[in-house]
């Protein structure tokens, strides 16, 4: 079968993606080898040689205890192309988020044209590039040697241009990511901590990590949680027409309940001083003088 010269994929976001399969041709080793180790920090695996040299290349997962990826590839045709017989297994090991894959060397070779537009770009700026483009965390220790060989390399080489400058800076500076916190369960994003299930950009790390999402789902959301809430019993009623007969307990009435204000008439108001119990009542001056005409 005739293979396919390598190139890069690209995902959504413009990146640059190794998909490494059988047929995929080279220029020559070293190309492959350029490649393999490029793929290695793409996927956050160690990648060990078991046989290497000109003619043949055989490289399995370091982790292999987890891990059963196996490549072959070998020369082809005229004897320098580079082609990839044969990948085996997929990786099945946890990602290694500190780039081991990554030599000070190598990161020097992917950043060195940063350092012809800005000598000075500081080992921290390094470091956001190298997680920004590859996914790597660094060691200082690291950077800082991979710093000083990009150094050497821009120095000795003055005809890049300023033409990337835009891309570095669109690579460093990206104002729709956020910030995903597998520790604390958290996204900037706050959906995850709101529902207590993984958002996007949470699934999209958890699955780059290649761990288990179910782990990251909240407590509260899980079926031994709910087993708990439940375990209690609620008590059921039955129908009246089973309930027992209590021969202690006469047929009780309701209480009766006389009405207040029953005669309660809506009047004029009580304007006159409230008479006392033994008071005689009071004798209008009108009686008296009727009274005295009919003594008359
Ligand atoms: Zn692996
Ligand atoms: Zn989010």
């Amino acid at each position: 079968m005739e293979g396919a010269y390598f190139d890069f994929k690209y995902d959504d976001c413009g990146n640059q993606i190794i998909d490494l399969h059988e047929g995929i041709i080279f220029d020559n080793v070293q190309h492959f080898k350029e490649i393999l180790t490029r793929y290695s920090v793409q996927e956050g695996i160690k990648v060990k040689k078991v046989k290497n040299d000109k003619q043949m290349v055989t490289a399995v997962c370091n982790n292999s205890d987890q891990c059963t990826w196996r490549l072959h590839a070998s020369t082809y045709g005229d004897g320098v192309t580079f082609k990839i017989k044969n990948i085996t297994g997929v990786h099945t090991c946890v990602r290694n988020l500190k780039g081991s894959g990554a030599s000070a060397k190598w990161i020097a070779s992917q950043f060195k044209d940063k350092y012809k537009c800005n000598p000075e770009k500081s080992v921290e700026e390094l470091d956001s590039a190298l997680r920004s483009k590859f996914g790597v965390h660094a060691y200082s220790s690291k950077l800082y040697r991979a710093r000083k060989i990009a150094m050497n390399l821009a120095a000795g080489d003055h005809e890049m241009s300023y033409c990337k400058i835009p891309r570095y800076i669109a690579a460093v500076s990206d104002d729709r990511k956020y910030i995903v916190n597998l520790k604390e369960l958290t996204c900037q994003c706050r959906e995850w901590q709101v529902s207590g299930i993984p958002c996007k950009h949470a699934m999209g790390c958890i699955l780059y990590m290649r761990l288990d999402p179910v782990q990251f789902v909240d407590e509260h959301l899980t079926t031994e949680a709910y087993l708990r809430t439940y375990k209690g019993k609620i008590q059921v009623v039955p129908d009246e027409s089973i309930w027992p007969e209590n021969p202690y307990i006469p047929p009780l009435k309701p209480p009766i309940h006389k009405k207040k204000n029953k005669t309660f008439k809506q009047g004029p108001l009580q304007v006159n001083r409230r008479k006392e119990p033994n008071e005689p009542p009071k004798v209008h001056k009108r009686s008296i003088h009727k009274t005295s005409i009919q003594g008359l």
